[in-house]
């Protein structure tokens, strides 16, 4: 039977491209998000491209545990996830900290942080019972150093970092493993979502630069998740060549070629 893979924030970005990545190599994937049509459309292309019953659509807000905990519970034995990719995220605005409105910081934190704790506790259980599973946490480079701008963003993206040390100790010695992938500048609607919808904005994030694809951190996140059973990656920290993870990116005439 093929393994079942769980993918939040599977709508857009790399969520979409792990589902695609996943799909491929022969698994089924739940994709979970909140944008119901956009799930079920990536859904039924992927049943279209490798067979019916290769992908689902859940729609759901990872920042409500009750729906997020449900949601799984309620699968068919079939669909309960081997792999969860805990990908769902998002960056809102880049000022100063003092500057982050109470809604930003708890946008922020409630995905970020508590969607990913809701994801952990909906998902392990059913893992520990079954004596296989791993749980794959999209860290950031931004989980390992700070931008101006950029500092509640990066104090979640510390705290997955700390989530994924701190489940990996908890689940030792059982057969569950846990993995952080850390991408540094992908291009997706992650910029779109942090600039409020300024197009203009989010596009010079990524203009005369070479940044990751998503398709790229998604062929990460399929290998970690295809190491042999005794394999526990702990993280992979991935950036395009233009940029140093301490964050300088290369634009321009310094980028060419890279
Ligand atoms: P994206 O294209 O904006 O995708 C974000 C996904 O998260 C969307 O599918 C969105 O779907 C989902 N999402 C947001 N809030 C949600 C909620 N409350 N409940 C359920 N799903 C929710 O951005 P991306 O770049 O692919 O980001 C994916 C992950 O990579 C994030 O954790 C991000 O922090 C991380 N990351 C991104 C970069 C980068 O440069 N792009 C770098 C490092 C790390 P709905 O809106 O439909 O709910």
């Amino acid at each position: 039977m093929p393994l079942t893979v769980l993918i939040t924030g599977a709508s857009s970005g790399i969520g979409a491209s792990a589902a695609h990545a996943f799909a491929s190599r022969g698994y089924r994937v739940l994709l979970a998000a909140r944008s119901a049509d956009r799930l079920r459309q990536r859904a039924e292309g992927l049943n279209a491209d490798h067979g019916e019953g290769t992908a689902r659509a859940l729609p759901l807000d990872v920042t409500d545990a009750e729906a997020h905990a449900r949601a799984i519970a309620d699968l068919p034995p079939e669909w309960a996830p081997d792999v969860a990719v805990l990908n769902a995220g998002l960056a809102l605005r880049l000022v100063p900290v003092w500057e982050n409105t109470v809604e930003d910081v708890d946008g922020m934190v409630d995905v970020n942080i508590k969607g990913v704790l809701n994801g952990i506790r909906a998902v392990v259980p059913g893992m520990l019972e079954r004596g296989r599973g791993h749980v794959i946490l999209l860290g950031s480079t931004a989980g390992h150093f700070v931008y101006p701008g950029g500092t509640v963003y990066c104090a979640t993206k510390h705290a997955v970092g700390a989530l994924a040390l701190g489940l990996k100790q908890d689940l030792l010695g059982t057969p569950v493993r846990v993995s952080l992938v850390s991408p540094g500048l992908v291009e997706t609607d992650f910029s779109l979502v942090r600039f409020g919808g300024d197009r203009e904005r989010a596009d010079a994030v990524y203009a005369d630069t070479n940044a990751l694809t998503p398709e790229d951190v998604a062929e990460a996140i399929a290998w970690v998740a295809e190491q042999p059973e005794h394999v526990n990656v702990q993280e992979v920290l991935v950036t395009p060549r233009v940029q140093a993870a301490g964050g300088a990116v290369l634009r321009g005439e310094d980028a060419e070629g890279l």
